[in-house]
């Protein structure tokens, strides 16, 4: 027995050096995939969409809305869909808006509605960079990140028992009487640092799953930062740049395969950006 296990030794350290010189020379087999990660949340996932819906709904009409049926709206429904398609975990009820504003801004409520302003369009200098803030913005409802900073801000409140009270009895006027909404300029639709590395990485891997380049990702934060202003301001603040967000995104792209991608940008993205700068 023990002349066995002793004659099978060199056999299996050589099998472990052969694995770590091929992961050496194929990096790419260790393929670093960011898994969502599963904070505690006191939300169920249909408290979750249903508090999403009424934050949207409320978020429709106090937002000067692009028609549902616009050519752009359709263009971003379509991109966001095939970029909803691609990510990992629960499957949410994605859905996707244009705000009618200049301001370069887009967020997410928990759940599925994901909204990006027109002045994202008209910054974007191809189609892989829209796609690259919508897949930020998916990921954050993957990480059910506005949940999550809400179940984090009612532990710190309230006991648990009566949380879950509050919540088991679904969760419309309760939210309320808890100071808590997920509407627009909500606090919990800012999201901290943790949050956005999260949401950049996540979005990184959506993007190549999809077949966009993810160093796009990498580029149009890269141009927001360096433009600064006005017109970035409230992205920036509701999607604070942890550090490196650059460098970062960039290695988390370079552990993914390399592969043939999609074209960086189409004809309808032409299209639908000649059509946004017309607009005010
Ligand atoms: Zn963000």
């Amino acid at each position: 027995m023990i002349n066995r296990s002793r004659s099978q030794q060199p056999a299996l350290l050589k099998l472990c050096a052969a694995l770590v010189l091929l992961l050496l020379v194929f990096p790419q087999l260790t393929d670093a995939r960011v898994q969502p990660t599963h904070g505690f949340d006191l939300f169920s996932p249909q408290e979750e969409v249903q508090a999403g819906q009424q934050a949207s709904a409320e978020a429709n009409k106090q937002l000067p809305m692009l028609s549902e049926s616009d050519p752009i709206t359709l263009y971003i429904k379509r991109l966001g869909a095939n970029l909803a398609a691609h990510a990992p975990g629960e499957k949410w009820p994605y859905n996707f808006h244009v705000v009618k504003q200049k301001e370069i801004n887009a967020f997410a409520m928990p759940g599925g509605p994901v909204y990006i302003n027109l002045g994202t369009i008209q910054a974007a200098d191809n189609e892989a960079e829209v796609a690259a803030v919508m897949a930020h913005e998916i990921s954050h409802v993957v990480q059910r990140h506005s949940t999550r900073a809400a179940t984090k801000q009612m532990e710190a409140q309230i006991p648990l028992s009566i949380v879950g009270s509050f919540l088991g009895k679904g969760i419309g006027g309760q939210l309320a009487q808890l100071g808590i909404s997920f509407g627009v300029g909500s606090y919990f639709l800012k999201n901290s640092r943790q949050a956005e590395k999260e949401a950049d990485l996540l979005g990184t891997d959506i993007m190549y799953d999809t077949g966009y380049n993810p160093r796009w990702m990498a580029e149009f934060f890269r141009k927001l930062e360096e433009q600064g202003g006005a017109r970035t301001a409230q992205f920036l603040s509701d999607h604070p740049n942890p550090g490196n967000r650059y460098q970062y995104v960039t290695r988390e792209a370079a552990t993914l395969p390399a592969k043939r991608y999609l074209p960086d940008t189409s004809a309808e993205f032409a299209q639908i950006k000649q059509r946004a700068m017309g607009m005010k």
